[in-house]
């Protein structure tokens, strides 16, 4: 008897030729995946990827991914989770329990100190803060419960380049595990389990995706029993991206020096340019000397995000230095970075980096892809409107 045409519409015999080969990666979409028989089925491994169990563990699309980023990162393993901030949650899950103290830089990034307020301290996980910049005080600030250590390098607004190499040695000689947010440096500026981190995280939403269109993020390890503890926690908590979402990273992850070294360029360009003008006492960028921590970026890096903040001089008021963040036209008023817009965002220094006593208003820039000239013109004609009265 022939079968209704609603069956043969899913069972439909006809398979592909084998052998297509193509540079780009495709997009394998599944919940399910088959097993061949019950035998596969029961031997299944999730664990070593040498097969496929369900599209959460992962997919041909999911797997080279993790293989690109793990290669740009320098690492043996790599998960992937939806966004940057739930990287931070999966290594501070994977990592620990009920009783164990972190310690966050006292520039950390916004989200990851909130996370440290609520969820890990209802689970009973508590957290200190320590100044990335003295290294020296860092070993009285470990104690029995210190179980975990965030790094960032630099700070993402007060843009403060911690010695780096130090502050993984004096964790490592007292057992204490180090995971680094990677989001700035994204691989290229630097090595960071070279530099000492156990674990080394990126918001792939910035640099691999660089269209502004994906969230993802990802933890990476050399340590085989790291990953695995990371892995299991990965697994258990459902996490997982979309094959859609994987191949826009993979799509963009082939460009990412060009775009890197790009935005540095244009990033440097008005930092300089910034630094010269009568309305600011201060450019916070690793690159320039004079910014907090240039002698360990110039130790240990390569390169730079086009990332960047400025002091406006403190006689100058909040309504001003707002009235300069509207006037400006191609600098749009945004969070994140490494997109192709330029963006711009001013913080509240007192917020984002409790005990650092620097005068004046911050404003952080970041460089997308338009020309220097344009944008040079755009600060220009902005600190114009909001600073000559
Ligand atoms: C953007 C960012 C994150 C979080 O990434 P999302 O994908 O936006 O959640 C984490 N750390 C740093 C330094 C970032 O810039």
């Amino acid at each position: 008897m022939a079968r209704d045409l609603s069956t043969e519409l899913i069972h439909h015999p006809y398979r592909p030729p084998a052998g297509f080969d193509a540079p780009q990666v495709a997009v394998h979409k599944a919940s399910t995946v088959i097993f061949s028989d019950v035998a596969a089925m029961r031997s299944r491994d999730w664990r070593h990827k040498t097969g496929y169990t369900y599209g959460l563990h992962g997919t041909p699309t999911t797997f080279t991914l993790e293989a690109r980023i793990a290669a740009l990162e320098g690492a043996a393993h790599c998960a992937l989770v939806p966004s940057g901030l739930a990287a931070i949650a999966l290594v501070n899950q994977a990592l620990l329990g009920q009783g164990d103290e972190l310690l966050l830089p006292a520039n950390v990034y916004g989200p990851s100190r909130e996370l440290a307020r609520h969820e890990l301290a209802r689970w009973g996980i508590s957290h200190r803060f320590y100044d990335p910049m003295d290294a020296a005080a860092l070993p009285a600030m470990l104690g029995p419960k210190t179980k975990l250590i965030w790094l960032e390098a630099p700070g993402s607004v007060t843009m403060e380049f911690p010695d780096l190499p130090e502050l993984a040695r004096i964790a490592r000689a007292r057992g204490v595990t180090t995971a680094l947010d990677n989001t700035w440096g994204a691989g290229l500026a630097f090595n960071g389990f070279d530099l000492g981190a156990d674990v080394v995280m990126q918001a792939l939403t910035k640099f691999p995706s660089g269209g502004g269109d994906v969230l993802m993020g990802s933890v990476c390890t050399r340590d085989d029993a790291l990953h695995e503890r990371i892995h299991l926690t990965h697994m258990r908590t459902g996490q997982g991206v979309a094959a859609n979402d994987a191949e826009l990273v993979l799509r963009s992850l082939s460009t990412i020096a060009l775009r890197y070294a790009a935005q540095d360029s244009t990033g440097r360009a008005l930092a300089q340019w910034l630094q010269a003008r009568p309305e600011v006492v201060r450019v916070l960028h690793p690159a320039l000397a004079g910014s907090p921590g240039h002698e360990h970026w110039q130790a240990h890096c390569t390169a730079a995000a086009g990332l960047f903040s400025v002091l406006f001089d403190a006689r100058f008021t909040v309504a001003q230095v707002d009235a300069f963040v509207d006037g400006l036209n191609l600098f749009k008023i945004g969070f994140s970075w490494a997109g192709p817009v330029s963006l711009v965002v001013p913080y509240d220094m007192a917020l984002l980096r409790p005990g650092q006593a620097w005068q004046g208003h911050l404003v952080r820039f970041s460089t997308g892809f338009e020309a220097v000239a344009d944008l040079q013109a755009d600060l220009a004609q902005a600190l114009a409107l909001a600073f000559s009265s």
